[in-house]
């Protein structure tokens, strides 16, 4: 058993808050808590969103079973991926960030990155010859999420960096990636229908796929009162 987790039934020592966002921080120690927090900056999320503040009432399609399981963090410790797909303001990323928080939670090593962030950075590296030690940090965190794939086409270029990535995690370490296009658009999104097959190949060979077909959220965000669809008082009508 790792160390953090026997610290972890240890009380916890000093003054410390807990933060909503953690479900048991009375059970955790202080050196626990500060190994989470430093995990949590190293790994970059654009905002800390939890599975308890996910509303899977709003998503009756969304598997709950299945997302429950994954965040029992198995598939990380076997070097599986997860493929989020559906539409935009469906909880993609939402979902994605909190398998990533459960992962650091659970004492594994997270990376969040956009594909954008993520090729600009391997091309730069490439321009600047180190593209390979590039490649070899990104193989580093358990746990890596590219985020928004499909938002962006791809040149073969920059979808071949891509394609090395997929190969050196293969297996070896976990990958969350999120989508808005199903597998059949791929190829277009990656320029080459080949490179799309070969990457898919390597990403869904240990993978569980998380289809989120319902509504946007953010559409349910606006349509609270005073922001979308209020229906005036008779005397405000023009
Ligand atoms: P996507 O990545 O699919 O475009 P996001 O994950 O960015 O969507 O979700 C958009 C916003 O709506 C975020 O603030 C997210 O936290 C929220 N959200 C989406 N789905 C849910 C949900 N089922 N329950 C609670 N918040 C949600
Ligand atoms: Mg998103």
């Amino acid at each position: 058993m790792p160390s953090w987790r026997r610290s972890a039934s240890r009380p916890p020592s000093g003054n410390w808050t807990p933060r909503a966002s953690w479900p048991r921080p009375c059970k955790q120690s202080h050196r626990f808590q500060r190994g989470i927090e430093a995990r949590l900056r190293l790994a970059r999320f654009p905002w800390i969103k939890t599975l308890e503040q996910f509303d899977f009432d709003f998503q009756p399609n969304l598997d709950r079973r299945q997302v429950r399981e994954l965040a029992g963090m198995s598939f990380v410790e076997r070097a599986h991926n997860v493929v989020i797909l559906g539409p935009p303001g469906v909880g993609k990323t939402h979902l994605a960030v909190a398998l990533g928080v459960k992962a650091v939670e659970a004492g594994y090593s997270a990376q969040f990155l956009t594909l954008e962030t993520l090729i600009t950075r391997l091309v730069r590296a490439r321009h600047e010859n180190r593209l390979d030690r590039a490649l070899q940090q990104l193989t580093y965190p358990k746990l890596l999420i590219i985020d928004e794939i499909g938002y962006l086409p791809l040149s073969r270029e920059e979808a071949s960096l891509f394609f090395r990535l997929v190969v050196r995690r293969y297996e070896r370490a976990s990958l969350i990636v999120t989508s808005n296009k199903s597998f059949l658009d791929w190829g277009e999104v990656f320029n080459d229908p080949v490179l799309a097959t070969a990457i898919l190949d390597r990403l869904l060979h240990h993978a569980r796929t998380v289809n989120i077909k319902g509504d946007t959220y953010r559409l349910k965000e606006k349509r609270k009162p005073g922001l979308l669809g209020r229906r005036k008082p008779e005397s405000e009508d023009e």
